[in-house]
């Protein structure tokens, strides 16, 4: 998988970086001041690949808000940013219109970000206590068993019961949430669409079949599981190949046993999407039209837009969902109820 490890100097010798590098006997490790200065994400000369794990100390952490409408409402929540980039090779990957690079970076400082979601725990009244993403820049589980990370973080919300922890993942890689006793203010969320699409779309990840079973096992474990229909894209058998989609989570699921679920159309910022498409240029996902909207991303055509939108939200409640259970993820104020 890694066939090089970059290493920060300071954070050599944190006992995450012996444990990861012992996983990946073959790659060549390579020790750098920073790994800022080395190609990570962001930096303006970044070229790694996704072959090259860089592991590094994170500095001034401040918890970062999560986008508007980005979970579920009236809960201030909160992306964790320890992990950038991941293994698969979505071609609508917004992290290709972020980052010039591809090299995985994990700060193994953990401890840090444990003490500000603490700090930010205990300074929230009871009826507004935070909720902290992991997967806004990368995949929640994918890497979990090689950075041990969810470990962490799971240990730490076992003692913080009113503060929630949501893990997105595309990954079938549940073990370090399934085999230990279920945490209710855990969440897994999946991220779903049609298992043809996803092949088309979603180079590298797990069948959605094996993404439904995974949830199907989390659940009989006692761990509560949410399903993101987002991005949705438009093919021209939309409707019926999400309606085969829901039939397909509950028949191995029960949609009663969803604690909720999120919709919202494919978007991007519009420097995203020009560096996306730059990327993945034969791509079919823009066969459709794109347009600038009101708040400067760039969407499907509104008319479309809110068709989908209704048209996947009235499909989930004849699939038996309550509408209270089915939240619009970053669509215009105007737009939310599809
Ligand atoms: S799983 Fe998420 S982070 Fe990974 S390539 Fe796909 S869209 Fe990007």
């Amino acid at each position: 998988m890694f066939e090089r490890i970059v290493v920060e100097e300071e954070a050599r010798d944190h006992p995450r970086v012996e444990r990861i590098i012992g996983r990946f006997p073959q790659a060549s490790v390579i020790s750098t001041e920073s790994i800022e200065s080395f190609g990570a994400p962001g930096c303006s000369s970044a070229s790694g690949s996704a072959t090259t794990l860089l592991l590094g100390l994170k500095r001034g952490i401040k918890l970062r808000p999560a986008p508007r409408d980005y979970g579920v409402p009236g809960r201030p929540h909160f992306g964790l940013t320890h992990q950038y980039n991941c293994i698969y090779a979505c071609d609508y990957c917004y992290l290709d219109g972020y980052f010039t690079s591809r090299a995985v970076v994990f700060h193994v400082n953990l401890e840090a970000f444990g003490e500000s979601i603490a700090q930010q725990t205990s300074l929230a009244p009871p009826d507004r206590q935070p909720w902290f993403h992991t997967g806004e820049y990368g995949d929640s589980l994918a890497l979990a068993g090689v950075f041990g990370d969810v470990d962490y973080f799971l240990n730490l919300f076992d003692g913080l019961p009113r503060a929630t922890l949501e893990l997105r993942t595309k990954s079938v890689r549940i073990d370090p949430v399934v085999q230990r006793p279920a945490l209710p203010n855990v969440i897994t969320s999946f991220t779903l669409m049609p298992q043809a699409y996803s092949r088309r779309y979603e180079r590298r990840t797990p069948s959605i079949p094996a993404r439904i079973e995974a949830a199907r096992r989390l659940v009989e474990a006692g761990y509560p599981v949410a399903i993101h229909l987002d991005p949705l894209v438009y093919e021209e058998d939309f409707e019926s190949a999400y309606r085969e989609l829901m039939v397909q989570v509950d028949q191995r699921l029960s949609t009663a046993r969803i604690a909720y679920i999120t919709v919202g159309a494919l978007r991007f910022s519009k420097p995203a999407f020009e560096r996306v498409r730059a990327v993945h240029p034969r791509s079919g996902l823009w066969a459709n039209e794109f347009v600038r909207s009101l708040d400067g991303k760039v969407r499907y055509f509104r008319p479309l837009r809110l068709w989908m939108l209704r048209k996947v939200k009235q499909m989930w409640q004849e699939q038996g969902i309550d509408p209270d259970r089915i939240h619009t993820c970053m669509e215009l104020p105007g737009d939310q109820e599809g």
